[in-house]
């Protein structure tokens, strides 16, 4: 797929990499440390489609990063001593704490080997409906109805929109159609039912994507006991909580926190926002969060940690360590605060 932006963006960091540029403005943007992101880590190949493809990364690379973070002088440590190192401000050297997001059976079977020969520390964060799989993976979905399909119809309150799904193009076109309505207009509590009946008409059952690719309670009962692991709380139903009346995102934010502690006998002190984009979390949303106790929360916006973070620590920027840039001479640039200063125009990256 020819993706113009994703072009421009990998031409500019392995232009600020090779040009020393990314090196000279790293001691002034880097902060103090940094949160990575990821999702899923294993060698499946990609699919056809590859619409998820920017989740996945391979063990392998997941390897590169670490050994390289480490020769550049980064202290990986767990979600708790990131805490206090923000808290604490100046710590001697930069950290690092890594994060997995919605609890992938590969966090487990691919990713801890790794964490465990490094001896990193790391925290996954869970949605227990998605752990139960009383909801689906709708990214995961929506790829799965255009693949299918050569024709996509659906009906909204602003009418009919059909598709025609027969070309790759077709299809992307489709998904990015689809996954704007399901995340705009689709309200939080019905896009599991809504999809279920795009996919199989007149069965009034739930939709239940590749439920087996993530983690069941025993599972994460084992991350939960590793010396290196932390489980965090992700909502109960991973809904978008600015899209949810006050009382509804207050109980999916606590009920999280309750049925994890019931299951894993621990209450998680960290959270993370599902989607955590800006039309995702907001000042209500961080003040939710601090109000439950956690002791904090990371959203998905692109940031360094820096020392004024101690006064933001329920708005918490990561980086993503993505499927579709895994190169390290992106990471480098990346870490170098470069790319925050480019995409944000600013360097203490909040909500
Ligand atoms: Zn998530």
């Amino acid at each position: 797929m020819f993706d113009g932006r994703e072009l421009a963006r990998k031409l500019f960091m392995n232009a600020a990499h090779y040009s020393g540029l990314a090196s000279a403005v790293a001691p002034s943007l880097s902060g103090i440390g940094t949160i990575l992101m990821l999702h899923r880590v294993n060698d499946e190949p990609a699919t056809e489609l590859g619409l998820n493809r920017h989740l996945t990364i391979t063990p392998r690379f997941l390897d590169t990063v670490l050994t390289t973070m480490k020769r550049m002088g980064y202290t990986f440590v767990s979600m708790d001593e990131a805490v206090e190192c923000v808290s604490r401000g100046s710590p001697q050297a930069r950290f690092a704490t890594i994060t997995l997001d919605d609890g992938y059976l590969d966090n487990l079977t691919h990713a801890v080997p790794v964490f465990e020969a490094h001896g990193t520390p790391f925290t996954i964060y869970v949605a227990p409906a998605l752990t139960e799989g009383r909801v689906g993976l709708w990214w995961e979905m929506v790829e799965e109805i255009v693949t299918r399909r050569d024709w996509l119809v659906y009906l909204t309150d602003n009418g009919k929109f059909s598709f025609d799904c027969a070309t790759p193009e077709g299809k992307r076109e489709a998904a990015r159609h689809l996954q704007d309505y399901l995340t705009t207009q689709v309200p939080e509590q019905d896009q599991q039912a809504w999809l279920a009946e795009l996919m199989a008409p007149g069965r009034s059952t739930v939709a239940r994507s590749r439920c087996s690719d993530i983690m069941n309670w025993d599972e994460i009962r084992r991350i939960a006991a590793h010396p290196l692991g932390t489980i965090g709380a992700h909502t109960v139903h991973h809904y978008n909580l600015r899209r949810l009346a006050l009382g509804d995102a207050e109980r999916e934010i606590a009920a999280s926190r309750d049925i994890i502690a019931i299951e894993t006998g621990t209450s998680p002190r960290h959270f993370a926002y599902p989607y955590g984009y800006e039309k995702a979390v907001g000042e209500r949303e961080v003040r939710m969060v601090r109000e439950a106790g956690f002791a904090s929360a990371v959203t998905t916006r692109h940031g360094m940690l820096q020392a004024e973070h101690r006064n933001h620590l329920h708005a918490l920027p990561r980086l993503s360590v993505n499927g579709r840039y895994q190169q390290i001479g992106y990471v480098r640039t990346m870490l170098s605060g470069l790319t925050v200063l480019a995409e944000s125009r600013k360097r203490l990256v909040t909500v």
